[in-house]
């Protein structure tokens, strides 16, 4: 399968001043690209070249897994970001949160523990398991809970990549910042009508 660097869905500076251009310009352009070059030379020649992302992903380890998952978690996590985000969920998935994670209030609580506990470099993930409930974890590294088979609303990237231009070591602020003004809720509500259709 051609494994290719999706566009980011906006500007490299619309999501200022929250996330710079030059992250931005570094994330998507050096560090995303990085991993689909690497993953690119790793598996020429080999029995992966022929298995999409989620293949690699699913029956993978090693450096094959890390690249795979950090592709598919960076093109992911592009779409969580708007220009216009902020705010909370409507609809179906507004019910979901309060009946799975005490309300809007109860997500915000839990997703910035979950994003500010994660020790290292990871992410955090608003998922809906296969039984159609809602729940936040965080990942450590390039892991992905679409390895286990869960569904991801949301994510957030806090590897120190993702903000430290902006933020410096303050991961908190860059949590906040996604939460007031960058979350893409309209996107989680279409991942979450994506399991709904199944
Ligand atoms: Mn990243």
């Amino acid at each position: 399968m051609k494994i290719e660097l999706t566009k980011l869905p906006y500007s490299t500076d619309a999501l200022e001043p929250h996330i710079s251009a030059k992250t931005l310009e570094i994330h998507h352009g050096k560090h995303h690209k990085g991993y689909v070059d690497k993953l690119k030379s790793e598996i020429e020649g080999t029995d992966a070249a022929d298995l999409s992302l989620l293949e690699m992903i699913r029956t993978r380890k090693g450096k094959v897994f890390n690249f795979a998952a950090q592709i598919w978690n960076h093109s992911f996590y592009w779409d969580c970001l708007s220009p216009k985000g902020g705010g909370g969920p409507a609809g179906a998935l507004l019910k979901a949160v309060d009946r799975d994670l005490g309300g809007v209030d109860g997500f915000r609580e839990s997703f910035s523990e979950a994003a500010a506990g994660e020790f290292g470099s990871g992410w955090a993930w608003l998922i809906c398991k296969n039984d159609g409930s809602l729940a936040v974890m965080s990942s450590s590294d390039a892991d992905t809970p679409v390895r286990q088979g869960h569904t991801p609303l949301l994510t957030l990237d806090v590897w120190e990549h993702a903000y430290y231009l902006d933020f410096q070591n303050e991961r908190g602020k860059y949590i906040e910042a996604y939460l007031d003004h960058l979350v893409n809720w309209k996107f989680a509500e279409e991942n979450f009508q994506s399991v709904a259709n199944k």
